[in-house]
């Protein structure tokens, strides 16, 4: 029998299955083609796009519905990260968020603003004290659609890794320490420091 030599799937098996242009799919005698689909020469009908296969038993009817993937966005309350910018002004930091919360990034960027409110558990009245330009963050998101409103005041958000403002080697946190080091230049800068900064320096003897 033909079914059998171009390896159809089994009727049983066909609702829900993921396909890709040109997979077989049964013949035209048991199912009439409908949207996504074509039929062959030989009277087997294909998949014509990607998508997933659905029966419509009353009609005898196949077709493939096409799955779009609907792009990733950050949304309300989630962790992102975010490289800063700009600074306008001094109460006010600008980002733009390039990955959710497990790290794995967007197929595009948004942009963030963070108000100097939200950036520090403490009172700061420069954004400054908190962050500066070139800055990766862990924020939350506090807001649902772009510019995304962000917040780094949580425990555990905050920078993640930063650079010297001198001499631009990447600064260090140091254990027991609420400032940043640069272990080049020896310079120390503040920063709302997240506990998961990625460059950790443990002094010797410590
Ligand atoms: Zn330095």
């Amino acid at each position: 029998m033909y079914a059998s030599s171009v390896g159809l799937p089994k009727i049983e098996e066909l609702h829900g299955l993921r396909v890709t242009p040109g997979d077989p799919l049964c013949t035209i005698e048991e199912f009439m083609p409908g949207e996504g689909v074509y039929v062959d020469d030989l009277g087997v009908i294909r998949a014509a796009r990607v998508g997933i296969v659905e029966l419509d038993m009353a009609s005898r009817r196949i077709r493939v519905r096409s799955v779009v993937q609907r792009p990733r966005l950050p949304s309300k309350g989630e962790q992102v990260y975010a490289i800063l910018t700009s600074v306008p002004r001094e109460d006010l930091a600008l980002f733009r968020i390039f990955a959710d919360e497990r790290g794995i990034t967007y197929s595009g960027s948004f942009s963030g603003i963070l108000h100097v409110s939200q950036a520090s558990d403490s009172m700061i009245k420069s954004i400054y004290d908190a962050v500066k330009p070139g800055d990766i963050v862990r924020a939350t998101v506090l807001s649902s659609s772009a510019p995304y409103m962000l917040s780094i005041k949580k425990p555990q958000d905050g920078v993640v890794l930063a650079s010297c403002s001198i001499c631009s080697a990447p600064l260090y946190k140091v254990p027991g320490r609420n400032v940043l080091v640069c272990l080049k230049c020896g310079n120390e800068e503040k920063r709302k420091v997240s506990p998961n900064y990625i460059l950790v320096h443990r002094e010797k003897g410590k």
